[in-house]
This record gives C-alpha cells, sequence and structure tokens, in this order.
C-alpha cells in the first residue's frame, strides 16, 4: 500500500525525507504526482506534456517549457516549435537529472516567454489555483500553476523581465531570479540573452535554495556563467537583527499599486521591523521612470535577433512556398502569434541603421544607470523590497486586448532584472482572497542574504501555500 501523499501541501525537501528514509519510493512518488496531474490539470492546464518516469532515484520536478529536455518535446509555448523534440538537454535540466530528479513534464508558456499572463501560449492559457477564472500569471505561469495547484513539488522556470517572480507571487509561491549569470542559459530557448535567467519556483524559501544550490554555478557551455563566490547556505534563523531593507520612495506614488497589495506589503514592512530588521527610505528615481521603456526596447531588440532562427529549416513544422524565402516567410507567419511578432518588429526598428544609436543604444546607457543606482542605494541597505506584482491575480481575458497594460504588470520586477541583481517573491498575505507577492532584491551574488531575510519572514507571515478554495 503506498501512504496517500496529501501533494498540495508537501514540500521538496519533506519528500526528498521521505524518500531517503525509505517510506516512499522515487517511482511511487512520480507516480503520485502523475495522478494528481491526470485528474487535475485539465482544470489548470500547467503542463504542456507530462513524461513517464525515466530513471532518476529523488523526488519529481516540472521544468517550464523554455528549457530543453532530450528526448521531450520543448515548444516554448510556441506553434514554430510544435514537435520538436531536444537531442540534448540544456544544463539546467542535466544538473535536475545528476541531482537524481525526475522530470514530470514540460509547464505551459506564453510564446517565448512574452506576456504577464500565460494567455499569450499557443496552447491556451493556464488557470490560477487561487481562481481558475483568473490568470496564474506569466510567462511562467505554468510552473506556478503546478506547484500551487500540488501538480509538482517544485519547478524551474525561466525569468527575462519578471517571469519567475510575478507569476509566484500571483499563485502564491516563493520564485527566485537569481543573479545574472550563475544559472546557465545552455539549452534554455532564448528570449533575450542578456535578461534570461532560469530559476526555483517552490513552496518555501528552503525549497528554493535547496533546487538553487543544484543548478547554480558556471557552466562551461555557457560563457556568461560564473562559479558562486560562497556556496549556498539553505536558511535556518527566524530574526533579521542588523538587517536594513530599503523601500523604494518611488513605490508611495504609484497609482498602478492596488491598496490591498500595498496594505499587505505595509503589514509585512510591520513584520520586518519586529524581527529586528530597520527599514529605510531609498531612492530608484531612473528605475521607476525609464525601467519599463528601457526594457521594452532591450528585451525586443534582442528577442528580433534570437527568434531569428525559426525559419522552418533548423527547428519545427515547415509551411511551404513558391522560393525559399516565402517559404521562410509562411513558416513565421503562421509559426509566431501576436506578441512575437510584435517584439520583432519593434526590436528590429530598434537595431537597424540610423535608429540603433537613438534607441537600443541609448536604452543600454540608461541600463547602466540603473546598474549604478541600484549599486548607490546597496551602500546603504543590505536588500531592496517592494510589492513582485502591483495587482493580484487579473481575471483570464482582462489584459489581453491591451499590450501595454500586460506590459505594466512588470513594472515592480523590471528594474532589478535590467540590473542584473537576483530577485526573491515570498508570498506575504492576501488581498482580495488572493495572493500577494513581496518582492526582495539583493545585490550582486547575494542570494544567501534574501534566502536568510525570506525565510525568517515567511515564519514570521505564516501564509497558507494551499489554495484558500482547496483547503
Ligand atoms: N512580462 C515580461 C515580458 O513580457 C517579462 C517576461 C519574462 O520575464 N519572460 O517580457
Amino acid at each position: 500500500m503506498i501512504p496517500a501523499i496529501d501533494t498540495l501541501r508537501l514540500t521538496a525537501e519533506a519528500a526528498i525525507g521521505l524518500v531517503e528514509r525509505g517510506e516512499l519510493s522515487a517511482g511511487e512518488l512520480h507516480t503520485a504526482y502523475l495522478d494528481a496531474i491526470r485528474e487535475h490539470d485539465e482544470a489548470l492546464h500547467a503542463y504542456l506534456c507530462t513524461a513517464p518516469m525515466n530513471g532518476g532515484t529523488g523526488i519529481p520536478i516540472a521544468l517550464k517549457d523554455t528549457i530543453s529536455t532530450k528526448g521531450v518535446e520543448t515548444t516554448a509555448g510556441s506553434r514554430i516549435l510544435a514537435g520538436y523534440v531536444p537531442v540534448f538537454d540544456a544544463t539546467v535540466a542535466a544538473r535536475c537529472k545528476a541531482a537524481g530528479l525526475t522530470l514530470l513534464g514540460k509547464t505551459n508558456t506564453d510564446e517565448f516567454a512574452m506576456g504577464s499572463s500565460t494567455e499569450n501560449s499557443a496552447y491556451g492559457p493556464s488557470r490560477n489555483p487561487w481562481d481558475p477564472a483568473r490568470v496564474p500569471g506569466g510567462s511562467g505561469g505554468g510552473t506556478a500553476a503546478a506547484v500551487s495547484g500540488g501538480l509538482a513539488p517544485w519547478g524551474l522556470g525561466s525569468d527575462t523581465g519578471g517571469s519567475i517572480k510575478q507569476p509566484s507571487a500571483l499563485c502564491g509561491n516563493v520564485g527566485l531570479r537569481p543573479t545574472y549569470g550563475t544559472v546557465s542559459r545552455y539549452g534554455v530557448v532564448a528570449f533575450a540573452s542578456s535578461l534570461d535567467q532560469v530559476g526555483p519556483v517552490a513552496k518555501t524559501v528552503r525549497d528554493a535554495a535547496l533546487l538553487y544550490s543544484i543548478i547554480a554555478g558556471r557552466d562551461p557551455a555557457d560563457s556568461t556563467t560564473v562559479e558562486l563566490p560562497e556556496p549556498v547556505a539553505v536558511p535556518t534563523g527566524d530574526r533579521l537583527d542588523g538587517v536594513r531593507i530599503g523601500v523604494p520612495r518611488q513605490i508611495e506614488g504609484l497609482a498602478a499599486i492596488e491598496p490591498g497589495v500595498r496594505a499587505a506589503f505595509e503589514r509585512t514592512l510591520e513584520l520586518v521591523r519586529e524581527l529586528g530588521a530597520e527599514v529605510g527610505e531609498c531612492d530608484l528615481p531612473l528605475s521607476f521612470e525609464y525601467g519599463m521603456p528601457c526594457y521594452y526596447l532591450i528585451a525586443p531588440a534582442e528577442a528580433s535577433s534570437n527568434l531569428a532562427r525559426y525559419d522552418g529549416v533548423r527547428y519545427g513544422p515547415r509551411v511551404d512556398g513558391a522560393s525559399y524565402r516565402e517559404m521562410i516567410e509562411q513558416t513565421r507567419d503562421h509559426g509566431f502569434g501576436d506578441e512575437p511578432k510584435r517584439r520583432i518588429m519593434l526590436g528590429t526598428y530598434a537595431l537597424s541603421a540610423g535608429y540603433y544609436d537613438a534607441y537600443y543604444g541609448q536604452a543600454q546607457k540608461v541600463r547602466t544607470l540603473l546598474v549604478r543606482e541600484h549599486a548607490t542605494a546597496f551602500e546603504n541597505f543590505g536588500l531592496i523590497a517592494t510589492p513582485t506584482s502591483p495587482t493580484v491575480a487579473f481575471p483570464i481575458g482582462a489584459k489581453t486586448t491591451d499590450p501595454l497594460a500586460m506590459y505594466a504588470c512588470d513594472l515592480l520586477t523590471i528594474p532589478s532584472c535590467l540590473a542584473g541583481l537576483p530577485g526573491l517573491s515570498i508570498p506575504c498575505g492576501l488581498s482580495e482572497g488572493l495572493p500577494v507577492g513581496l518582492q526582495l532584491i539583493g545585490p550582486q551574488f547575494g542570494e544567501n542574504a534574501l534566502f536568510r531575510a525570506g525565510h525568517a519572514l515567511e515564519g514570521a507571515i505564516g501564509f497558507d501555500y494551499v489554495p484558500e478554495r482547496l483547503r
């Protein structure tokens, strides 16, 4: 008899314990999750495909479909990669395998990770386990919905401007976007290479730290990676004494932040103080004024270049044409959805001769200023705190006709991404019965400090990560 497993509640750490003590085999655990997926994923659509158990002695994991998996279809949520089965594993997938983790399946994403709700997926949106009429966030909404819906103990996402932190916030998960360069991008479907970074989505900060320790570190196949300056420390402790936390003064005037989100954030700052930390005001004027426009030049510019490889020759399905050129045009016209097309056009324009200096070059200069502005803030503070998302999960369809409203979801997550800094989102309460995320930003390689603070706060907040309607 296999003991009943409450996949909604089971943390990865507890699951590891069950397997290590021999109370459950890796196969039984994998089967329990596949059963949960079979029963509940029709309603959530967190997964694009599931995988039978294929070796591994550890616990299962869900991988966002932007991560190449040998022998398992990888589409990045796009029709242009339908049926594409990689012949190699992304480094992060290989590291999970080497750690014994078993692949449960590939999770839904906005097409090429472009979006904030999974509604840009060519395969239909995922739904939020807290309220299936609402989005789980994006682009990594599939992984977030899987973790909060009990369909995976943990998972990996990829984050360009918020795609790990924002869906984690909307689904009541813990999500880490690591320092740029600490996690390999080899084999990760490229969106904007100077921003893309893979990271964990989990139920607890300790789980996130454990998973980060599996994937992080230098990879000879990705020249932008570095060795971690210190080993990952899985956090303990419940105090924040001596920690100085800066809150950007610009948050105050942001009308986009919902009152309920602001209230949960303020309550959390009170807890931060009670735990012994000092809270002060920091100043990030350029980040809030120019972060978004800067991101929406740099990310599409790099995307337009990265997406040039989808030509009907190298990957995925082909639509024939009378000439080579026509074949490529037809393939790209049918294969890409509206959002990648919009960004390819924007990016190609921003990179074209005569406009490069005015747009892409200018945005890169602004980016340098954002890096400096953050560095200055970290001279006085150990961490920076903001809400992760200005809103709670919104109804499916609410922003699909307004790309700019969708872009604004990442208002608070984008600046630190441009600065290459690590960010941790932890659930900090509810607004209208839906999870609110707290974003903690650290200095470069500040993951351990984020884990320590996140863990102490998580204990004080006492958030129940099982969606209310499923308890
Ligand atoms: N929502 C942002 C975008 O559409 C960020 C996405 C991401 O981080 N991949 O670009």
